[in-house]
């Protein structure tokens, strides 16, 4: 049974104790239905023009990694960055009629919009609400590019509508090669093998298909990458990227340390934050904005290594370069929902 445990939220004035053990977490789902607007511009240099267009359809993610950039979101809405993020979802259920209302003024200018960055786009709700689905099927009436980032199978559902998208690139976040190893991080999402076999059958629909190694936590997964990237060819992807682990806000950063702390063994937990804190110049946070996706020292530039050989062995085309999947993974949220 998994119990409430929230950091504090910076942007609370109160907060609340509780007496004893927190009470168990339970599933809430609230609909947000007056929703006005369902585009975010966010800056990301990767991108021609400096900005990148995202669409998330929920907040919040019953994924639960514990490294997830998107806890501090849910800070922002007055709840907690740790179970609350994982059990309090807000859902947007006229995402699709916002889309289709703002791209019928837009879509002429519309580069490119990305399904991720505040949720997984197929969370587990997504089976019955349907709401990315939907929003995929405005985008192909259109013919606005997309690309989507998950780590849920529940996207092979949607390949009627993936392959009448006018360009589309699906990539598959996965930085852990085996379920054991992905646990302690990801305690709730589908497990590696389950990932690897919905690229094959995305790959199979003739969709571009990637793998992001992200994050790559020093001290614990950077053994996995060759695997992660054999297996992802085999399975048809044909770009590859990664990052390193940022822990972007102090709640964050609680949340993640205290996750460890209860399911990987002391010396476990020693290693990856001495490791980290060697990368970050002594803390377990990055100093700047620049700093958020790369490590400092050596190892990283053999981790670094690691990757691009691995993947120009393979052939991946276009892998993207860490230094450039740092940007292209941590846009700045310019507004947020
Ligand atoms: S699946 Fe993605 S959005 Fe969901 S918790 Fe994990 S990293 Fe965050």
């Amino acid at each position: 049974m998994r119990h409430i445990v929230n950091p504090l939220n910076p942007y609370n004035k109160y907060s609340a104790e509780y007496v004893g053990e927190p009470p168990p977490t339970k599933l809430e789902v609230f609909e947000e239905i007056a929703t006005k607007k369902v585009i975010t511009k966010a800056f990301a240099s990767d991108r021609d023009g400096g900005w990148r267009y995202t669409v998330n359809c929920y907040r919040g993610c019953i994924h639960g990694c514990t490294y997830c950039f998107a806890r501090q979101y849910h800070e922002y809405l007055g709840y907690g960055a740790g179970t609350d993020f994982e059990t309090k979802i807000v859902v947007k259920p006229n995402a699709p009629a916002r889309l289709r209302e703002e791209l019928k003024k837009s879509h002429n200018k519309m580069p490119h919009l990305d399904f991720s960055f505040a949720t997984d786009p197929y969370l587990p709700l997504e089976a019955s609400y349907e709401l990315t689905r939907k929003c995929l099927d405005v985008c192909a009436e259109f013919q606005v590019p997309v690309a989507v980032i998950t780590k849920a199978p529940l996207i092979t559902r949607d390949l009627d509508i993936l392959t009448r998208l006018k360009k589309v690139s699906v990539f598959f976040s996965l930085p852990f090669l085996t379920k054991e190893k992905s646990n302690p991080f990801e305690p709730y999402t589908p497990v590696p093998d389950a990932r690897f076999r919905a690229m094959k059958i995305i790959a199979e629909a003739g969709i571009t298909v990637g793998i992001g190694i992200a994050p790559v936590i020093p001290g614990y997964n950077e053994s996995d990458i060759p695997g992660l990237l054999e297996k992802a060819k085999v399975s048809g992807a044909t770009r590859a990227f990664m990052s390193m682990l940022h822990l972007d806000t102090d709640s964050i950063e609680e949340y993640f340390v205290q996750k460890m702390h209860e399911r990987l063994p002391p010396t476990r937990v020693n290693k990856i934050i001495n490791t980290i804190k060697r990368e970050r110049g002594g803390s377990l946070r990055h100093h700047s904005y620049k700093e958020r996706g790369v490590g400092k020292t050596k190892q990283w530039e053999m981790t670094r290594k690691l990757f691009e050989f691995h993947s120009r062995r393979l052939g991946f085309m276009d892998h993207i370069k860490p230094e450039d999947a740092l940007v292209s993974q941590a846009p700045f949220q310019q507004s947020l929902f």
